[in-house]
């Protein structure tokens, strides 16, 4: 028999350093060698919903055969990167010391790819920003990851408004913080400015916006964004402390039917915008991404240092050099997006003449498909028997829905249509 001896070690905060509190409970097998963190090793073993259906899909295609498996479950691009992005590693590769291309940069970033990330914020967004203002990222879960470990500390709160992309409350939780969920309307899943404001409280730290949401397609408007950010600034002077905005923007182009973006900081200054190229220029495997944190916010320069800081005790040490070196030449450049779009008009309209309910996305590339069944799970098993995999909301903080990623090549999403139909048809919805 074995002794258990739990060790709890919080790395506890500083007024400079705020972040890294990471809550970790050991178990040390006495007179053993076996040294590890529970919660970690819980959350290694249990995929995802979003995983298991992916590995359910490929071991599918094995049995039956590619073609009988229609994949809506992971937001992997399809659209192939632009063909400059090619030229550009090429010429990176064959015409740069390779010591230095493949070497360290510094940590925060190599100092052109800031100045080129921060005049790309300043043409665009008309916003104040220079390269102290950005710190280079693995892609944006690691912006969040320092982002949030930066601003926020143990036993504090994270509004995250339902639905929400999964990793957020695994983020979250990491720095010892809770989750709080304010659901989004059902309507057309804009945020509920009220609804925010009952969740706030003096142990608010921050609330993630990710506008063009996934999964239900949402781009939230300038009077949300304005709205929010009137609370925001009214709560912060009630309370005394600062509401940050973790402002998620890896879809920020894949935008609809000429809707525009609003730019957080230009709206509320204590944001802190996560970007990632991995949706615009179709790299998610390659990640590389940024924290911007604007220069407006209260002690911009600390929170910078913060973000760096909580990049440091997270071990990013930098983001992958060539990548880094690549997006300095890309700024502005995107994959064609315009496929997404039209895989959203095919699928809305077939789903909808189908007896779907479905409100139509405005951006990234998911529907957030209404359950016709009393809960997604049996919807998302019914969808399986017909090789569709879907994701039930549940994983989305939001039970009723399932999740369709439509980057997906024109070919599935066709092929897909009648199994849509006989599913339909299934469950007593076909019109
Ligand atoms: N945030 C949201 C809303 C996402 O959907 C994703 C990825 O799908 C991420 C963050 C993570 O992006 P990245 O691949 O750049 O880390």
């Amino acid at each position: 028999m074995y002794n258990y001896i739990y060790y709890l070690r919080a790395c506890g905060r500083t007024r400079s350093f705020r972040g890294a509190a990471l809550t970790h409970i050991l178990i040390l097998k006495i007179g053993g060698i076996r040294v590890i963190n529970e919660k970690m090793r819980e959350l290694g073993s249990k995929r995802s919903t979003i995983r298991e259906l992916f590995e359910f899909g490929k071991a599918l295609a094995e049995k039956r055969g590619e073609d009988s498996v229609f994949d809506f479950s992971l937001g992997n691009p399809s659209i192939p990167a632009p063909k400059e992005v090619g030229e550009i590693l090429t010429e990176l590769i064959s015409s740069t010391d390779p010591a230095v291309l493949h070497g360290y940069t510094s940590a925060e970033g190599a100092l052109s790819v800031r100045e080129s990330v921060a005049r790309h914020i300043r043409e665009c967004f008309g916003c104040e920003a220079d390269a102290t203002n950005v710190y280079m990222t693995v892609g944006a879960a690691a912006a969040l990851t320092s982002s949030l470990h930066a601003v926020v500390c143990p036993d504090e709160e994270v509004i995250v408004l339902s639905p929400y992309f999964p990793e957020y409350k695994v983020f979250i939780e990491a720095t010892g913080a809770k989750v709080k969920e304010v659901p989004c309307n059902t309507t057309d899943f804009h945020p509920s400015v009220p609804d925010i404001e009952a969740a706030i409280n003096e142990k608010t730290a921050a609330i993630i916006i990710n506008s063009p949401n996934n999964p239900t397609g949402a781009v939230y408007t300038e009077d949300d964004i304005k709205k929010i950010a009137e609370l925001l600034e009214r709560r912060c002077a009630e309370l005394r402390k600062v509401i940050y905005i973790i402002a998620d923007e890896p879809y920020r182009e894949l935008v609809f039917d000429g809707r525009k973006v609003p730019f957080i900081p230009n709206y509320y200054r204590n944001t802190i915008v996560c970007y990632s190229y991995s949706k615009s220029l179709s790299l998610p495997g390659e990640r590389i991404g940024y924290v911007f944190v604007s220069p407006k916010a209260t002690e911009s320069y600390s929170v910078f240092k913060a973000v760096c800081g909580a990049g440091r005790a997270l071990g990013y040490v930098c983001a992958p050099a060539l990548l880094q070196r690549l997006v300095e030449r890309c700024q502005g450049m995107t994959s064609d997006l315009s496929a997404y779009r039209e895989n959203r008009d095919i699928l809305l309209s077939a789903l909808t003449e189908y007896g779907y309910t479905v409100s139509p996305p405005e951006g990234a590339f998911y529907l957030f498909v209404k359950s016709p069944t009393k809960d997604a799970l049996s919807f998302s098993e019914a969808a399986k028997r017909y090789g569709i995999l879907l994701v039930p909301g549940e994983d989305f903080g939001m039970s009723g829905y399932v999740r369709l990623a439509y980057c997906q090549s024109r070919d599935v999403i066709m092929r897909s249509l009648p199994y849509f139909k006989a599913l339909a048809s299934e469950l007593g919805i076909l019109k």
